[in-house]
């Protein structure tokens, strides 16, 4: 399965698909439920569904991730040419200067540029340590006029992601752009695949959705329609084996999979998840009982469309289960395949066993 994880991975994490534009990546991932036989719809946000039928008497699961990226978005074109753009999502400014950029105008005909840093030899000393907003920053695609940059196809408007590219790294992990969360979106594929092949499960629906960059709501709407009882978030959790990270918590890089016990964002969302206790529970047994490491997290700063998801009706059990990652949001996020894969193997085991007598009432589990 490690094979499979990694072509997957590889192939999702080259294509380009900021947040509202995610168009390639739900081809491409519809491509391949056609070749597993797994019947799938889309809405009109983008949003990608597959359902598996099950026991109708069991509680029904919607395993999601999302299919979009961070990036930004064509604010200005300079007369002289240079572009300036807009931010989408949590970029970090500080990791952007010198960076190769796409900029997405079409399937083929697409744009590359450069994200332009001031000549070393004319910087100062009072400007070798600051971070330049990205307001004040510009690209470089290579034209001398504003003429020549539309003539490129790019517009105001135009979506630009980091160059999509990726990175093995030792044997077992993958550097890259958008691992966030197109790891999340290989990992519900292949639970999707050995999930199919299982006789006695729930009602699952599969979801890739679109938007978690830009407003954590594209995955509440295809709650809205399917109706879930319990919805399963796949998505990266912060690690802290490195030196700048230690403080934040346990998680480690090929530690295991993890999960999330709290999460919560108060600049603006206002939003986070506290996971319903039938599902930790779920989810500790299965992975006590499989031997599989579960490492766990809590922490502000951050969150998913779960935080959403379980506002839908009448409420959904949510749960945020995660691959653990390092340098999130910058072009070059890592993941490491043997998390990825046991996830996989806790998903399956752990969904398998939703039957009639799983209890949703939270006095059987506090
Ligand atoms: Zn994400």
């Amino acid at each position: 399965m490690k094979d499979r994880l990694r072509s997957i991975l590889e192939e999702l994490m080259l294509i380009p698909g900021l947040s509202g534009h995610e168009d390639r990546v739900r081809r491409a991932l519809s491509k391949r439920l056609e070749d597993i036989g797994l019947p799938f719809r889309s809405d009109r946000l983008g949003n990608l569904i597959a359902t598996l039928e099950g026991d109708p008497g069991a509680p029904s699961v919607m395993l999601f991730a999302h299919t979009d990226q961070l990036g930004f978005v064509v604010r200005k074109i300079e007369s002289n040419g240079l572009v300036r753009i807009e931010r989408l999502g949590g970029i970090p400014e500080k990791a952007l200067p010198s960076l190769p950029v796409l900029f997405c105008v079409g399937e083929g005909r697409d744009v590359k540029g450069i994200f332009a840093n001031k000549s070393h030899h004319a910087t100062p000393a009072e400007e070798k340590y600051k971070v330049i907003p990205y307001a004040d920053l510009y690209i470089d695609v290579g034209c001398d006029t504003a003429e020549e940059v539309r003539s490129l196809g790019i517009n105001i408007g135009t979506p630009v992601v980091y160059e999509p590219r990726v990175l093995h790294l030792n044997e077992d992990r993958v550097a890259g752009t958008s691992v966030d969360d197109r790891a999340g979106c290989a990992a519900v594929f292949e639970a999707a695949r050995a999930l199919k092949d299982i006789e006695s499960r729930p009602t699952i629906h599969f979801v890739f959705a679109v938007l978690e960059e830009f407003n954590l709501r594209g995955a509440m709407v295809a709650a809205q329609a399917l109706r879930p009882d319990i919805a399963i978030q796949l998505d990266l959790a912060l690690t802290s084996d490195t030196p700048d990270m230690a403080h934040r918590g346990e998680v480690r890089l090929g530690g295991g999979p993890a999960m999330s016990l709290y999460s919560f964002h108060g600049r603006g969302t206002l939003n986070g998840t506290i996971p319903h206790p039938a599902l930790t529970t779920l989810f500790e047994k299965i992975a006590a009982a499989e031997g599989i490491p579960l490492q766990r997290t809590a922490h502000t700063g951050a969150l998913t469309d779960s935080s959403y998801v379980q506002l839908v009706g009448e409420g959904v059990a949510c749960i945020d289960l995660c691959f653990p990652s390092r340098y999130t949001h910058t072009s070059l996020e890592v993941c490491d395949l043997r998390d990825l894969e046991r996830l996989v193997h806790l998903l399956i085991a752990a969904i398998r066993t939703i039957g009639l007598d799983y209890s949703l009432d939270r006095d059987k589990y506090t």
